[in-house]
């Protein structure tokens, strides 16, 4: 056995943030450096905005389809936001975390809490904040994937999401974008070395010193 081939157990990586803080383009750029993490997909009753993909944004399912899955209990958590549902299906997260690799949520604190209650070592949850609110409302508006309604809707409750910020393991201001990722990456790369989830550990030392008794 060599350090390479330990198993280590996959965590959970949960970014949350209220809507244009730039929580989609950081965990983007997450997944594209880190082949060891992958991006769950939610089921949502929202409609699909222009360019999102079935299947690789979303499960855009209808409301009924979402409520039949509630009931057979096929989300690890969900919740109402905005006026939509969104939900996490377990299954591929389970097969994931399974396999020793990691999976990243962009899920809201109502989503963050349900995993804290049902998988608190597992989960590693980041909040990401705006700069500013003026800030925050002018990267809403040149997104432009959302009417002025639904903005100034957006805009209402990101006070309210962002008060959820002192239920999190850490907290970054998303002030510079590659800075925002290196802290990121700097987290993950921290909680993976974490003793508990180095399973592998125990038997590779155990190695070791067996082959240090023998020489
Ligand atoms: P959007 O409609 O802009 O894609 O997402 C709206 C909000 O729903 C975001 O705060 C996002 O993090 C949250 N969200 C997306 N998927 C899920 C999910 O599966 N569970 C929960 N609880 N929230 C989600």
């Amino acid at each position: 056995m060599n350090e390479s081939s330990k198993k280590r157990r996959g965590l959970m990586l949960v970014l949350s943030s209220p809507s244009g803080a730039g929580k989609t383009a950081i965990s983007r750029r997450i997944i594209e450096e880190n082949p060891d993490i992958s991006m769950s997909i939610s089921a949502t009753t929202r409609a699909p905005r222009p360019g999102e993909v079935d299947g690789k944004d979303y499960f855009f399912v209808s409301k009924e389809a979402f409520e039949q899955k509630v009931s057979d209990k096929e989300f690890l958590e969900h919740a109402k936001v905005f006026d939509n549902y969104y939900g996490t299906p377990s299954k591929r997260v389970q097969n994931i975390l399974e396999r020793g690799e990691d999976v990243m949520f962009d899920i809201d604190w109502q989503g963050t809490q349900q995993l804290a209650e049902n998988a608190r070592d597992d989960l590693v949850s980041i909040f990401i904040l705006p700069p500013s609110i003026e800030e925050l409302e002018r990267r809403l508006f040149s997104r432009a994937q959302d009417t002025e309604e639904v903005v100034k809707k957006r805009m209402s409750k990101a006070a309210d999401e962002m008060s959820h910020w002192r239920e999190y393991d850490y907290v970054i201001v998303n002030k510079d974008f590659e800075k925002s990722v290196a802290r990121v990456q700097a987290i993950l790369c921290a909680e993976r070395l974490k003793r508990d989830r180095q399973i592998g550990m125990a038997e590779f030392v155990n190695s070791m010193r067996r082959q240090s008794e023998n020489e």
